[in-house]
């Protein structure tokens, strides 16, 4: 069957419907940013809570950039309706349609509109999930990149928005001249301290776009910090494809991700928000613990094993994690170097979670791709490697795990495989990063400022620069392969 609103008492048995009627629901959550990880996420603790029968919050869709797949046409042809179909490592899916949105606009074609709805009265909480870089942090400034094109634009033309933070802005200068009511802002993306950076940034812009604002804000608005978890890779044709001749349902947007999540969200708001701890999303005063291991041990360990496993000639992560140089590499090794820059978490045993980490990055149900965890590394990597790098010189511990994992990101940058075939790097600090690592076995000290090392002195950068070059040269010697294997004495 065709998925859409007619059609739900039609799908098969074994498939979740939605037990409530979206005619009930109101659009009090605008979120930015309608990809994958949203709809594997958010969406569905949203689900969760509307079958419960708790609250009538549903969500209304806005995504600032061109999206170019009709995703507004393929939404509206199904009602907003979508699958969700989550796998465990033991090969058991669960299948259910999600019918916690309500609506979709694409901003850059409707741009009075969607500023018009984040200001709603209705609106309580404005939510992203836009990728780091569509915050436009710098985190070597710590502030806003006010010299980027895009900033640059919208500082000029606040009424034209083209960035999120402007968009933002916008609805908050708006909100401010006519209903005035509070609304919290909550990001969801996957950096420490995302609230209050989205603040910083937010804060930054107006300054110069709307200076008269920023009393309001500081008083109407929260921006509470989050750590949200749950592996979603991009769907793929096949897995269309597979949805229609497993449980015979025609559905254009299916999302496949894997059984775990995890949302431990900061106790900070300024509006009526549902009542999410009823599904399950840890309301803390503190999140920040919870975002070092998170970001440090998952994404970090991603980022970690993706260029190496690259070169190694892997192109999925569960079977890179298979090999045992890579699972000893970085359960052994790295995690355990990161281990020792985290705090701790009452009721957290970091060995179960890293126990569990290996087994969801070796679950062959979900088929994650070593090309998406290597995306914008020059963006990923400060916060989930480099922090926790200087963190480590600072306590005066061993960094050669990291050093070495920084070392295939270089290698990896060159462009080309051991095979002499071209990389597809993509990184939208692209340029920085290659024309840095093309020079790294000369200047392995520029490569190591290039992508963010600051935060130390001469003695330890000489150190680890030394080291770091070492492995470099080490990779182009004696390959990948026989680096991992001498490295973690683990038999090629
Ligand atoms: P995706 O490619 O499916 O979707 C990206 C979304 O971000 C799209 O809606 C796009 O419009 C928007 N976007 C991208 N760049 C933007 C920019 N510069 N300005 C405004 N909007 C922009 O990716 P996804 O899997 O949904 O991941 C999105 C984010 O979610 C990640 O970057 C991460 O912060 C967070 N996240 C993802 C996962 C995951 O496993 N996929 C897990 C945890 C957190």
């Amino acid at each position: 069957v065709h998925l859409n609103r007619k059609n739900l008492s039609g799908i098969t048995s074994g498939v979740k419907v939605p037990e409530y009627s979206p005619d009930n629901l109101k659009p009090s959550i605008v979120h930015i940013g309608l990809g994958h990880f949203h709809r594997a996420h958010q969406a569905v603790y949203l689900d969760d809570l509307l079958n419960l029968g708790s609250g009538n919050a549903g969500i209304f869709e806005i995504n600032t950039i061109p999206d170019g797949t009709g995703l507004a046409e393929k939404l509206a042809g199904q009602d907003n309706l979508y699958t969700l179909i989550s796998r465990d490592a033991g090969g058991a899916e669960e299948v259910r349609v999600i019918g916690s949105i309500l609506g979709y606009l694409s901003a850059p074609d409707n741009r009075e509109a969607a500023i018009a709805r984040m200001a709603s009265a209705e609106t309580e909480i404005i939510s992203l999930t836009v990728t780091e870089k569509g915050y436009y942090y710098d985190t070597v400034t710590e502030d806003l990149s006010r010299e980027h094109p895009d900033i640059v634009h919208d500082i000029t033309n606040p009424r034209e928005p083209k960035t999120v933070i402007a968009y933002i802005a916008a609805s908050l200068k708006l909100r401010s001249e006519t209903n005035k009511k509070p609304v919290t802002i909550m990001s969801c993306d996957n950096f420490p301290s995302n609230g209050k950076i989205l603040k910083k940034c937010i804060l930054s812009f107006c300054e110069t776009a709307y200076p008269d604002l920023i009393p309001w804000i500081e008083s109407n608005t929260a921006f509470p910090s989050s750590m949200v978890d749950r592996i979603t890779p991009a769907t793929t044709e096949a897995d269309v494809q597979y949805l229609e001749s497993a449980y015979g349902i025609k559905d254009a947007l299916p999302v496949c991700c894997e059984d775990f999540r995890q949302w431990v969200l900061e106790d900070n708001f300024k509006s009526a928000v549902p009542d999410l701890a009823k599904a399950g999303v840890e309301i803390v005063p503190d999140v920040e613990p919870y975002e070092l291991m998170k970001i440090r041990l998952l994404n970090g360990s991603h980022s970690a094993l993706s260029y190496l496993a690259y070169l190694l000639g892997y192109r999925e992560v569960a079977p890179a994690m298979g090999d045992p140089l890579l699972k000893t590499f970085i359960r052994n090794f790295y995690m355990e170097e990161i281990t020792a820059t985290l705090q701790d978490i009452p009721g957290t045993d970091f060995r179960v979670y890293k126990d569990t980490l290996i087994s969801r990055f070796t679950n062959t149900n979900i088929g994650d791709h070593i090309l998406r965890l290597t995306l914008d590394g020059s963006k990923k990597i400060p916060n989930a490697v480099l922090l926790p790098l200087e963190e480590t010189l600072r306590q005066g511990r061993r960094c050669n795990a990291i050093l070495l994992a920084l070392a295939g990101w270089a290698r990896f940058l060159e462009g080309t495989d051991e095979a002499g075939v071209p990389i597809p790097v993509e990184d939208c600090g692209r340029d920085t990063v290659m024309a840095a690592a093309a020079s790294a076995r000369r200047d392995p000290e520029g490569f190591l400022r290039a992508i963010g090392v600051h935060g130390i002195g001469a003695d330890e950068m000489r150190s680890i620069s030394g080291i770091f070059k070492d492995y470099l040269e080490k990779l182009h010697r004696d390959g990948t392969r026989r680096t991992l294997a001498d490295f973690t004495g683990v038999p090629d």
